[in-house]
Formats: C-alpha cells, sequence, structure tokens
C-alpha cells in the first residue's frame, strides 16, 4: 500500500481479505456449507484481475518471444511420470500433530525454544511462523517466566523449527494450540499429492494423482513439441493451469491454498557449463521486469538465493523471487536451474530417448533447463497489496474523506473505464453515455454505474480499481461534445471532446 504522497505502508491482510469479499474479488470456497480450508473461488472483479495477469504473462512470455511455445496439458496424467519425477517418493512436507487439540502443523513452520534464565531451562515455548515469531514468543517467555516465579535474566530465544528437534524435546515443547508440553507428536512425511482413481476397478491399479505442478506436463510432451514445433535450443515451452497440493496447513488466504494455478516456463539449453548461469541470470531479470510490467514496484521484490546446501542434488541453482506480502517477505516466483534431471528421469522411465539433435553441432544431447515458476494466486495478492491504498479527498461538499483505492496498473485492472451520465433520469444524456460506453466496449471491460452522485459513483470505482471515469453532462450533449475524464490517483479531470476518448484512453491504457 502506499497512500499519494507518503512512504509505503503495507496494508493489513484482513483489511484485503474484506476488500475482496465486500467488492467480489474473492470468496471463501463453499461459503454456504461454513467454507472449505485451502479452497478460494474468484467473483466477477476478482476473475477479470486474474486472467488481465495471466494474459499478460502469457503475452509476456509467448507472444513476445519468438523462440517460446505454448502447451496445454491434462490435470490426471499417467501415474508414471509421478515416480518418474521423484514426486511420489518425495513431493512430502514434514507434518507434526497436536494430538490433544487435533491440530495439525508443518513441522518446518512450527518455531520453538527453550526459555533459559541464567544458564537454567525453565520450560519451553512454541510459535507458528509469523513475521512477529520472535517477539511473540519473547512474549510467552517472560509469561513462563513469571508464571514460575523465577527470579533472574531471561536468555535472548533462539527460535529453531521442530524439524530440528532432538527426540527428547518432543515432551518438552508446548503446542500452540493448547500452550501445554506433551501432546505434540513427532515429525513425519505427508505426501502431498491428491490421489484419486481412474476407471472402474477399485483396486490400487487404478491409482492416479492430481498434478502438484504443471511442469511435468511439459516435460512428457518435450519429444512431441521438439518434433512438432521446429524449435531450436535454445527454446521454451510455457504452460498455465491448475495445481493441486494437500497441504497441511493452507494459510494467508490465496498465499497457500490446496487448489492453485502456476504459471511455468521451461526453458531447454546446451547442456554445456557456460550457458546455464547467464541464462538463470536473465530469467531472474526477465521475471522481476515482467512483475513491474503488471505494476509491482520493484522495491517490493526481493531475491533469496539458496544456499548449495540446501538445493536438490540434481539442482545446479534456485533464487526465489520474493515479495513483502502483509505476512512477511515471501517466495512468490521460483527459478531453479535442474539440469537434465526431468528429461533424463523419463527417459529412464518410459524408455524413450528424450535426446534433443542439435543440427547446427550435429550432436545428440539431453538439454538442460531453467524453471521460472510462477503462482498465478500469488501474484494476484502482490498484485493487490501494492495496489492497496487509503488515502484523504474531499467529498461533495468538500470536507475531507477517506478514501480506499487499488491502484491497479491498467494492464491488470478489471474495468479498464466506466462511463457514468450525471443524471440517470435524463434520457439524452443516458443515450450518449451509452453509445460512448458500447463504443469503448468493443476494446475493454468497461464498467457502467448510473446511480448516486457523481463524487458515490468515483468512490466506488476508485475502490476497485478503475483507472479512469467518464461522465457525460449537459455540456456534452447541449454545447461542446466533450466529455469530463477523471484520474483515479490524481483524481485530476480533463475535457476531452468525444470523439478522442477511445484514443486518449487507448493511449494511457495499452501504454
Ligand atoms: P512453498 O515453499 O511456499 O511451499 P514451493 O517452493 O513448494 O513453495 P514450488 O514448488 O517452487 O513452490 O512452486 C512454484 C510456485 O507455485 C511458487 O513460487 C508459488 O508461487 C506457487 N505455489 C506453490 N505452492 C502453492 C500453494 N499451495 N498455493 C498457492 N501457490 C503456490
Amino acid at each position: 500500500m502506499s497512500d499519494s504522497n507518503g512512504p509505503r505502508t503495507l496494508p493489513t491482510l484482513e483489511a484485503l481479505v474484506t476488500l475482496c469479499k465486500r467488492r467480489g474479488f474473492i470468496f471463501q470456497s463453499s461459503e454456504i456449507y461454513g467454507g472449505y480450508a485451502g479452497f478460494f473461488d474468484y467473483g466477477p472483479l476478482g476473475s477479470e484481475l486474474k486472467r488481465n495477469i495471466k494474459d499478460a504473462w502469457w503475452k509476456a512470455m509467448v507472444h513476445e518471444r519468438e523462440e517460446i511455445v505454448g502447451l496445454d496439458s491434462t490435470i490426471i496424467m499417467h501415474p508414471e511420470i509421478w515416480k518418474a519425477s521423484g514426486h511420489v517418493e518425495g513431493f512430502n512436507d514434514p507434518m507434526v500433530d497436536c494430538r490433544e487439540s487435533k491440530k495439525r502443523y508443518r513441522a518446518d513452520q512450527l518455531f520453538f525454544a527453550p526459555v533459559r534464565v541464567d544458564g537454567e531451562t525453565i520450560g519451553y515455548v512454541s510459535v507458528e511462523e509469523s513475521g512477529t515469531m520472535q517477539a511473540e514468543a519473547e512474549e510467552k517467555a517472560a509469561e513462563l517466566k513469571r508464571k514460575q516465579a523465577v527470579q533472574g535474566t531471561l536468555e535472548p530465544l533462539e527460535l529453531r523449527d521442530y524439524t530440528e528437534a532432538e527426540p527428547e524435546e518432543y515432551e518438552r515443547i508446548p503446542s500452540p494450540a493448547t500452550g501445554k508440553p506433551g501432546s505434540l507428536t513427532a515429525p513425519r512425511q505427508f505426501n502431498l499429492m491428491f490421489e484419486t482413481r481412474v476407471g472402474p476397478l477399485a483396486d490400487a491399479s487404478g491409482v492416479s494423482y492430481l498434478r502438484p505442478e504443471t511442469a511435468q506436463g511439459i516435460f512428457q510432451n518435450f519429444k512431441n513439441v521438439v518434433d512438432t514445433g521446429r524449435v531450436k535450443i535454445p527454446f521454451g515451452i510455457a504452460q498455465m493451469g491448475k495445481a493441486f497440493r494437500n497441504e497441511i496447513t493452507p494459510r494467508n488466504f490465496i498465499f497457500r491454498s490446496r487448489e492453485f494455478e502456476q504459471m511455468e516456463v521451461e526453458y531447454f539449453i546446451d547442456p554445456d557449463d557456460e550457458t546455464w548461469p547467464r541464462v538463470y541470470r536473465e530469467w531472474i531479470d526477465t521475471c522481476k521486469a515482467w512483475l513491474t510490467r503488471i505494476g509491482i514496484p520493484a522495491d517490493m521484490i526481493g531475491e533469496d538465493v539458496h544456499p548449495p546446501e540446501k538445493l536438490s542434488h540434481y539442482s545446479k541453482g534456485t533464487t526465489d523471487l520474493t515479495f513483502t506480502f502483509p505476512f512477511g517477505t515471501q517466495e512468490l516466483w521460483g527459478i531453479a536451474c535442474r539440469g537434465q534431471f526431468d528429461l533424463s528421469q523419463h527417459q529412464k522411465h518410459s524408455g524413450k530417448s528424450m535426446e534433443f539433435f542439435d543440427e547446427a553441432r550435429k550432436e545428440k544431447y539431453i538439454p538442460h533447463v531453467v524453471e521460472p515458476s510462477l503462482g498465478v494466486d500469488r501474484t494476484v495478492l502482490a498484485v493487490l497489496t501494492a495496489a492497496y491504498c487509503e488515502d484523504e479527498i474531499p467529498n461533495d461538499k468538500g470536507k475531507p474523506e477517506k478514501r480506499v483505492l487499488l491502484k491497479f496498473h491498467p494492464r491488470v485492472a478489471p474495468f479498464k473505464v466506466a462511463v457514468f451520465p450525471l443524471l440517470k433520469n435524463k434520457p439524452e444524456l443516458v443515450e450518449s453515455a451509452r453509445t460512448l460506453y458500447q463504443e469503448l466496449q468493443r476494446k475493454w471491460n468497461v464498467a457502467w454505474d448510473v446511480s448516486g452522485a457523481i463524487g458515490r459513483r468515483y468512490r466506488r470505482q476508485d475502490e476497485i480499481g478503475t483507472p479512469y471515469c467518464v461522465t457525460v453532462d449537459f455540456d456534452t450533449v447541449e454545447k461542446d461534445q466533450a466529455v469530463t475524464i477523471r484520474d483515479r490517483d490524481t483524481t485530476e479531470q480533463v475535457r476531452i471532446p468525444l470523439k478522442e476518448v477511445a484514443a486518449w484512453l487507448s493511449e494511457r491504457i495499452e501504454a
């Protein structure tokens, strides 16, 4: 969130969730049945916002790149694919249960520390991962000391996640749900893939999975694209679509859900040692540039380079582009150098060659791959966070009034423009406004609003992020054949001849 002049202050997640619900961006799925954890629906405005983000990505990654082609593969694929990719064996998160409250935690998101007073451990505290967990844990430690009436100085708390706990500590660490020790289980691996059954047989032979990433759909079609697409190394295959993960603790609104969408590119390159570092860097920069293109300020994006010891055995490098969400700085976009791992695995498991014949070098090889993988829903949340803004502007009577606005980049705004007749009961105004509305509708999604004072109508559009409002008034039809266009961010108004409106808007919306 930025207010018009001052420094950036982030909106709370609650402010975003409330606005999204109130204005029809995002709803909890199955709300009339009490909701369903980890699932969200996009309403009339949210579906437009999401579609615009996806279109902008496809345009930048596929249409504007000669060497990248698109793909749309199935969600359910041959189960062998997930054995080859390593997901059946290893797509796990460590899970821990609280036996008393029946709450379930991801062990790597549950933090704990021994509480020491003058070198003596008086107990343990635990907190769930958040931007404020250190302060929260310190408060709990002070409370524990008070309760036990221990004298002395509290030592600084060193939080560790539960996967790092020693077995003898399990019994001593309190469950965050109850505050009492003794009810947390040891961590155990939980596979995040949703299982389903394909075909009429109820036995294990029909077990299949909902894809947990779109990437494997690309790898299993590598040969098809090479054989039909006239592609030359380097080239990319892009895909967007649903992915499913049975997250242990879906949370932070649409940041971590169980059904979400991904936009991924698998970019195939020469397997020599010089190519990947350059392509890797290029992709990091390309991804950052695209985020600014959809209105995410560069100062909200960071780079988190994974240290070598955290990389998977086949990976040469991974960098996450992070974003400052209301709940802390977190991964938005993962850019990973995956080497030959995926294609080699599919070659091994399918028995089909995944080699590429390089005409120029007259050589066959399995290419390396660089994979930028982005969540659509996390991007929607980042766009909303960056756009949310509160300021004060004069109301109809000239009195300062608080206003909430979404400063969307026109490229992603659900409505690009709104058209209003000044009064709804003057047919000549309505007719002229309607004609303009229909003309603009041929190019963009346009809002139409006839009810209430103009100031109120502006405010309604501000809150859903419509960059421009056009008002048809008496002068339009009686005098100058011109209209007033009002800018969402500055609230400034200009008078533009009716016949120039489309071109005027086009210049600004499509810039
Ligand atoms: P995390 O560590 O946050 O679980 P990850 O490293 O497992 O994420 P990847 O497997 O790299 O994520 O997935 C690529 C992208 O897909 C992520 O950067 C994110 O934008 C998105 N994504 C992954 N899991 C989810 C989810 N549960 N809900 C929404 N988006 C997700």
